[in-house]
């Protein structure tokens, strides 16, 4: 069958831009009440011939939820639904407490866990991409959602988890 990839991560670093990025299209569900954009967070993606499903967890309605308690849902239904997660971290405000929390978190698994750098959109940045080797889950992985750059390295990683 089909593996599955959900990608986890704090508001805000940029997951569905990568979910978007990594599907090649542009995509959102329109509800049929006007005015309602809902984020698709189902698609199917592939790399190098290697077919996935790609999860966006971050669109899993759960804003009746604090923040804390949607950030650990979102990582459970990843940990239980995916065979490889992408935890999605943002090089612009670095390591910060919430990233640490779903780091411990995800270390419950045995699951493969691959570390995307979002918003690495320049060289400088790049240097930050070290500090979150702190986070515990091996190399991780510089990438732009904006720009498009690091994903060829980033998805090798990924179907090399498969
Ligand atoms: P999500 O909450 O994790 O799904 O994050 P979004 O994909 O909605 O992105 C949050 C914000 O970060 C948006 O304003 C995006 O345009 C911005 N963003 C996403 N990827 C990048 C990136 O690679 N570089 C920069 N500079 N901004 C980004
Ligand atoms: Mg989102």
């Amino acid at each position: 069958s089909i593996p599955v990839v959900a990608l986890v991560g704090r508001p805000n670093v940029g997951k569905s831009t990568i979910f978007n990025r990594l599907i090649g299209e542009r995509l959102s569900i329109v509800e049929d009440v006007p005015g309602v954009t809902r984020d698709r967070i189902y698609a199917t993606a592939s790399w190098l011939n290697r077919e996935f499903r790609l999860i966006d967890t971050g669109g899993i309605d759960l804003s009746d939820e604090p923040l804390m308690n949607q950030v650990r849902y979102q990582a459970e239904i990843a940990m239980e639904e995916a065979d490889v997660i992408i935890f999605v971290v943002s090089a612009r405000e670095g390591l910060t407490d919430i990233d640490e929390n779903i780091a411990n978190q995800l270390h419950r698994t045995h699951k493969p866990v691959v570390v995307a750098v979002n918003k690495t959109d320049n060289p400088e940045q790049r240097m930050q991409t070290y500090d979150f080797y702190a986070l515990g889950h091996g190399e991780p992985f510089a990438v732009s959602g904006s720009h498009g750059t690091g994903f060829g390295d980033l998805l090798d990683a990924v179907v090399a988890s498969f």
